[in-house]
């Protein structure tokens, strides 16, 4: 089938690639001439396991980039939408590009007269595809479907070529041609209408968030009590209606999906009357995790003025640079508004997080990092981490509060402390 897709991030670049690998020509089109000429090029604009290999092995033959909606859309059949979805100054979702993209789509279809379905990728509220991508596409011989994306970031190669569900809202029509999209990946397509694919999105991505906050908030307590959380968890975790995933208690979640769609869904909730109770909860246990790594951190050694603290760990989670929404931020910035000095270090992310903290001190290290500090903070839980040992000892304290539960620290040799064990 020939396809083509509106914007080349995580979502368009990775659906795109992976559809030349199932056979499909396509074409991916982004306001941005970089990330063209890089996908043109077989380059990928993101880090992402695979994805280069796809590029290179497609650029060109069955997959090309341009910027130009008019020649993209009528030499495809179906457009999916994958551009951002990015959370407006009130928490609720801004669909300001959705509406620029399908405007576009709109345009570049009119004088197509063959049948074209045009598929939102994009994480966007129920009833958006409806309300707000329809009247903009909508022509004579236009379907519209719903086909929400699961991806995990660092993983997301793998997990469109071995989705646990693919769901696809719309008319039958218009679903059809999206299932035959897939054929060749085995799985079973869900098939359903244009809001339920919208909300089941929604629902996965807060039921995630809520584990997350749930292991958390029974972390608090058991801090309290003495009792390891991680005991706990992996206990409940054996009960097959829990399951073992997304129960690590720690400083929260971040990342460029759970805040901002936790957000959508009570902005959503609010619009329609309803009071998300459970859904603000999640988010008021996630903003309060960054801030109780701080108080435990004064707790141990009192005033922060000048005093040295190392964050290690900047990225939102390991293995890649993404640091949007990372628990690291509210860390650091409450740790300025003390008066502290940050030395931080990310194997991936510093110079990212340079354009939030342009005042911070960025080592090259963990050792430098730590070498003459007051106390660490652990905000991310890479690899390289776990092995820390004696570099410790170039602390001028030794006081590790650690978010992550990455470390293990002998008792006897200074104080360490997990953030709910
Ligand atoms: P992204 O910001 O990485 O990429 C969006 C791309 O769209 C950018 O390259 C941008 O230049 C381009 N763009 C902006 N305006 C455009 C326009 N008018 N025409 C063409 N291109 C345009 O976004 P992403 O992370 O790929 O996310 C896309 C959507 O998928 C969001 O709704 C997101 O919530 C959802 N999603 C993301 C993930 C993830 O892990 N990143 C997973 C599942 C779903």
């Amino acid at each position: 089938m020939n396809v083509s897709i509106i914007g080349t991030g995580y979502v368009g670049t990775v659906t795109g690639a992976c559809l030349a690998e199932l056979g499909h020509d396509v074409i991916c089109v982004d306001i941005d001439q970089q990330k063209v000429d890089w996908i043109n090029a077989g380059i990928a604009p993101i880090h992402e396991p695979g994805l280069s290999e796809l590029l290179k092995k497609h650029a060109e033959i069955r997959l090309r980039a341009t910027t130009d909606y008019n020649d993209a859309i009528p030499n495809s059949d179906l457009t999916f939408i994958c551009v951002g979805t990015p959370s407006g100054e009130d928490g609720r979702i801004d669909l300001s590009i959705v509406r620029s993209a399908s405007k576009s789509i709109g345009e570049a279809l009119s004088d197509k007269r063959s049948y074209h379905v045009v598929v939102v990728k994009s994480t966007v509220v129920p009833e958006t595809t409806e309300k707000v991508v329809a009247p903009l596409v909508r022509g004579e011989n236009v379907g519209i479907a719903m086909n929400p994306e699961f991806l995990r970031e660092g993983k997301a190669v793998y997990d469109f070529m071995n989705p646990d569900k693919i769901v696809v809202g719309g008319d039958p029509r218009a679903v059809e041609m999206v299932a035959r999209l897939y054929e060749g990946i085995p799985c079973e397509i869900t098939r359903t209408d244009i809001r339920t694919a919208e909300m089941i999105k929604y629902a996965n991505n807060s039921f995630l968030a809520a584990k997350i906050s749930f292991a958390n908030e029974i972390g608090n307590i058991c801090k309290k009590l003495g009792i390891d959380v991680y005991d706990v968890m992996s206990a409940i975790g054996k009960d097959f209606r829990i399951s073992e995933h997304f129960l690590n208690a720690g400083a929260g979640f971040g990342g460029s999906c759970f805040p901002k769609d936790v957000r959508a869904l009570i902005g959503k909730a609010e619009e329609l009357g309803y009071d998300p109770m459970l859904l603000n909860a999640v988010i008021e246990v996630n903003e309060e995790q960054p801030i109780r790594m701080v108080k435990l951190l004064v707790e141990h050694i009192g005033d922060l003025r000048n005093r040295r603290i190392a964050v290690l760990g900047l990225a939102f989670k390991n293995d890649t640079d993404d640091i949007r929404e990372s628990r690291s931020i509210p860390v650091i910035t409450e740790l300025l508004n003390l008066g502290a000095q940050v030395s931080a270090y990310d194997p991936l992310a510093e110079p990212n997080m340079r354009k939030i903290f342009p005042e911070i001190d960025y080592c090259e290290s963990a050792l430098d990092a730590l070498n003459g500090a007051d106390a660490c903070l652990i905000m991310t839980e890479w690899d390289e981490f776990r092995s820390l040992d004696k570099e410790f000892d170039a602390m001028k304290n030794l006081v590790v509060i650690d978010g992550r539960r990455v470390v293990s620290l002998d008792h006897g040799r200074g104080i360490y402390e997990g953030i709910c064990w």
